[in-house]
């Protein structure tokens, strides 16, 4: 890294001072207060712009498993029980159709953040090269409603409907599950697949309810209104005065279609978003062809070893996220150690990450209220090229917040800094809620497991759990989440990988006469007392940090073994898992046979 005790002519402690002051200007308010759930006069910015689902009969059955999510955990989950013979099985979604977040986050410049190549699922099973390297949301989609085509998964699905309810029936040994469309479906095992990151959050800015121009969430784009489609062409914007709230990893994909299609944009800016190199390009044609077989689970690991601290030969995905993750910053778990050398990386990546700011943005003043002070994995880094440019047009404004966020809204008007701003149309790119410990409320239906107790009052206290997926009290019930689990920032490996332990839970209860599998008490508290042990190196990397929902909003500590990740690294906890499900004696779960316990 050349120099280790100078950045660019900034010494580190100054650096450190300067980071800490932007932190704490951030932490004079309540963070967690600064979100509200669009409940009661804000409960039609989660209504499905999208489709309407059609009214159709109840369904009343029994099957052997139910997958509640039809993102890429359910698709996966799905072909993993096809694989291994499991038939009898039914997926729903509240969305009305499949895909999860892509079927949700359809506002314009949707792309992929992740390679393509390692991001996107079953590319060999499907015979699918995606067309780019960072490949738009669209085509994820489509990709997405393909495998539900190819699989068969749609005559097993039931969309547009929400679960309100699953109970643990101990005398059948089955989950009831109870939907808003009257449907009771009875399910011997249940795959929470339900997203960590699809729980729409609002900016509680007072005044927000009243509103009275137009307004929405970025993951219900409201194109009758704006015009155009996914791919841009805002035309509907044309004469209008546009405003959004945030400049988040969604923000800034969508920000250059407004800047290209709105009158006016005004972006309120509270924390400014790090935005690195992304040089997507189109697929090369011959080296998609040149593909050997293996060739995908081979590129999915090795990107995730990289990620994790893993050493590997090579880098073939060589992109920023290899870089950030396998050689400047610590990664999700803080697995990579946070030396004082990763320090200095991390400035010195930061310092160039403004002096690109600096070359893109014309006006001094604008591009210094856009370079980011915080260390890069504070937040999910925004590797984009369009976005910077767009603070050149004259017809968009960066209103800074400086750190506070927008005052109030009256009428038309939005307040921030002090100013008035008068709009037609307000976008939130607000983000989602991101706690793994309040499924209920994440999920907006509650779980009654064993004795009736439910999920929420259980983790009332915190999230417990055996390997982020099995809960005691709550048998066959798996939690295919990355809380408590191997968080890897390529969420649908992670979400495949629980998907084929879930398979195979599945599979062996049905040959082998299990009628509970169940967490024992004695295994939670091993995993999550290993967790506590663990954590620690991210914590205090965390603690520094700006807040938003990587730090818990500036209070990490409140993550700590309960809401938090495995913290030797997504890559560990894959073969960890591998070995535990490959010997077949499922340690840790109690397995019920014919009505008799048996500790496995
Ligand atoms: P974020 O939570 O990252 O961003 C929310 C934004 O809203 C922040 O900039 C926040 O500011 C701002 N904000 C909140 N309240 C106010 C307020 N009162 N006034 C002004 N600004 C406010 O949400 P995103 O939707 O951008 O991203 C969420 C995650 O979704 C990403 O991190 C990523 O994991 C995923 N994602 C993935 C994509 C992909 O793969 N293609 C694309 C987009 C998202 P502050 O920073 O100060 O908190």
């Amino acid at each position: 890294m050349g120099d280790t005790t100078q950045v660019s002519g900034l010494d580190p402690e100054t650096l450190r001072r300067k980071y800490l002051a932007e932190r704490d200007k951030r932490l004079t308010v309540d963070r967690a207060a600064g979100y509200v759930s669009p409940e009661g006069a804000l409960a039609r910015y989660l209504e499905d712009p999208y489709v309407q689902g059609a009214a159709r009969p109840a369904v009343v059955e029994e099957v052997d498993a139910a997958l509640i999510g039809a993102g890429f955990g359910g698709l996966q989950t799905a072909v993993h029980l096809a694989k291994l013979g499991v038939d009898n099985f039914k997926i729903i979604d509240k969305a009305g159709d499949v895909g999860g977040v892509w079927y949700w986050n359809r506002y314009p410049g949707a792309s992929c953040d992740i390679e393509s190549y390692v991001y996107m699922p079953l590319l060999e099973e499907m015979g699918y090269v995606p067309t780019e390297k960072y490949t738009r949301g669209p085509e994820i989609f489509r990709y997405a409603q393909s495998i539900a085509e190819r699989f068969d998964l749609y005559r097993r699905a039931l969309l547009s409907t929400q679960v309100e309810e699953l109970r643990w029936d101990e005398t059948a040994g089955r989950w009831r599950i109870r939907t808003d469309r009257g449907d009771l479906i009875s399910a011997r095992f249940v795959c929470l697949g339900t997203g960590v990151l699809q729980s729409v959050r609002l900016p509680a800015i007072p005044g927000i309810e009243s509103f009275e121009g137009h307004s929405f969430h970025t993951s219900r784009w409201d194109y009758a209104y704006t015009g155009g489609d996914p791919t841009g062409g805002l035309d509907g914007l044309g004469d209008k005065r546009v405003g959004i709230v945030g400049t988040g990893a969604t923000a800034v994909q969508c920000i250059p279609h407004l800047g290209a299609a709105a009158k006016h944009l005004y972006v309120f800016q509270r924390t400014p978003a790090a935005v690195p190199v992304r040089d997507n390009r189109p697929t090369d044609r011959a080296w998609a062809e040149s593909l050997a077989p293996g060739w995908h689970k081979h590129r999915i690991e090795n990107f995730n070893n990289l990620i994790c601290g893993v050493p590997q030969e090579d880098d073939l995905v060589a992109d920023g996220w290899t870089e950030v993750l396998g050689r400047i910053s610590v990664d999700l778990q803080g697995v990579n150690d946070a030396s004082p050398d990763r320090q200095l990386a991390d400035f010195a990546y930061m310092e160039k990450v403004r002096q690109r700011v600096d070359e893109v943005v014309r006006d001094p003043a604008t591009a210094e209220a856009l370079k980011p002070w915080f260390n890069i994995m504070c937040k999910r880094p925004c590797f984009h090229d369009q976005y910077l440019p767009v603070f050149n047009q004259p017809n968009v404004s960066l209103v800074d917040t400086n750190g506070l966020g927008i005052e109030r809204i009256e009428g038309r008007t939005v307040w921030a800094g002090g100013q008035a701003y008068e709009l037609d149309c307000l976008i939130y790119a607000s983000g989602f809620d991101f706690q793994g410990g309040n499924l209920a409320q994440r999920n907006r239906f509650e779980v009654y497991g064993r004795g009736g107790r439910g999920l929420t009052d259980k983790w009332a206290g915190g999230m417990t759990t055996l390997f982020g997926y099995f809960n005691h009290g709550f048998p066959n019930l798996f939690n295919q989440t990355a809380t408590q689990a191997g968080l890897t920032s390529n969420v649908t490996h992670g979400l495949g990988e629980a998907g084929k332990i879930f398979a195979q839970m599945v599979r062996y209860g049905l040959s082998n006469g299990v009628k509970a599998f169940d967490a024992t008490t004695q295994a939670e508290i091993a995993w999550t007392d290993r967790l506590r042990a663990m954590a620690g190196a991210r914590t205090r990397y965390d603690l520094e940090c700006t807040p938003g929902y990587y730090n818990n909003e500036g209070k990490p500590a409140e993550f700590e073994g309960l809401n938090s990740f495995y913290p030797e690294g997504a890559a560990a906890f894959i073969r960890l898992m591998d070995d535990w499900v490959s010997d077949g004696r499922f340690e840790g779960l109690d397995l019920a046979r014919a009505g008799v316990a048996v500790t496995a």
